[in-house]
């Protein structure tokens, strides 16, 4: 029961509710309805063919805006709802969002592929490859359409038990990355197990690339060893021309970054994806 589990902070907090606490309480509280007051929304991130430049795929990420408290980042209020049991339900809301957004899409003429993160507790639920597979039925879409994220320290939790979670969801035909690679201690064994095809390295190693020689080798040695294991790489966090640079250099696969958009509302998307394509040399803001 979602709102039995989302009640029990109270139980551990009756003492001494400080006010990250209710903060916290609050927030739990309110996202129960979030998605039916329509505060959620999706915004799409581009991620660009280091070779081409072309624009393959965007990134779904979730936004928050709370009646009084304002616009409330997603790195806050994911983990209340992991904790409170709350995130399957969001995710269900994110998929049927994200199908019928990828059919707006083509019907504009502007097939995307778009990559949607999925939480430890998505994984685990032995519903969701059926749920995916209806959410595309239902608009008329091929398994092509979605590709998954998947954190590293989630897949860690219990890489066994992920690994057979994931092989079902790699069966449904749909393309799965490694989400925030190099945060999560994972070994190259347990790596070259997963049924994985993609290698998000996290935006800490990309931000400072080219002033950091440390970031500049894990970058390098993560590329060549995901390579070498028949991965493609993603490199999340290019803000600078420097670090786009260095990535070409290094023979990325995938660039998403402030440097080539934020994550935009769909209208917006479309414009600059619009734009984009008839003058596909203006990749710098
Ligand atoms: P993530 O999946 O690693 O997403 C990438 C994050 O990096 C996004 O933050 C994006 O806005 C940010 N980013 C992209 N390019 C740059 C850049 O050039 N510079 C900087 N500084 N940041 C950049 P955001 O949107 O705040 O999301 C944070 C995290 O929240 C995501 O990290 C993901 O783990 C989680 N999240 C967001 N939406 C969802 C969702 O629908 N479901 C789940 N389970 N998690 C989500
Ligand atoms: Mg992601
Ligand atoms: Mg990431
Ligand atoms: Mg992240």
């Amino acid at each position: 029961d979602m709102a039995r589990q989302a009640r029990r902070p109270h139980q551990c907090y009756a003492e001494g509710l400080d006010e990250r606490h209710l903060r916290q309480l609050t927030l739990v509280r309110d996202l129960q309805g979030a998605a039916q007051n329509g505060e959620l929304t999706l915004v799409y991130q581009p991620q660009l063919e280091m070779r081409s430049g072309h624009l393959v795929s965007v990134e779904a990420l979730m936004r928050w805006r709370h009646p009084e408290l304002g616009f409330i980042p997603p790195d806050e209020f994911i983990i209340l709802a992991e904790r409170s049991g709350l995130i399957q339900g969001m995710t269900a809301w994110m998929l049927e969002t994200v199908c019928a957004q990828l059919a707006a899409w083509e019907a504009e003429g502007m097939p995307l592929a778009v990559a949607v993160n999925l939480s430890a507790q998505d994984i685990n639920d032995p519903g969701l490859p059926g749920r995916i597979a209806d959410c595309l039925a239902r608009q008329g879409l091929s398994s092509a359409h979605l590709r998954l994220e998947i954190t590293e320290s989630a897949i860690m939790q219990d890489p066994e038990h992920a690994s057979e979670q994931l092989t079902r969801l790699r069966e449904t035909g749909l393309r799965i990355a490694v989400d925030d690679f190099g945060t999560g201690y994972s070994s190259l064994a347990q790596l070259k197990r997963l049924p994985v095809q993609e290698l998000k390295i996290d935006k800490s190693f990309i931000l400072r690339l080219a002033e950091s020689p440390d970031d500049e080798i894990i970058v390098r040695s993560t590329i060549e060893l995901a390579h070498n294991l028949g991965l493609e790489v993603v490199a999340e966090g290019v803000e600078t021309p420097a670090s786009r640079v260095l990535l070409e250099a290094l023979g990325c696969d995938l660039l998403q970054g402030y440097l080539f958009s934020r994550p935009l509302p769909p209208d917006e998307l479309l414009t600059w994806a619009r734009t984009r394509r008839s003058c596909p040399t203006g990749a710098a803001p």
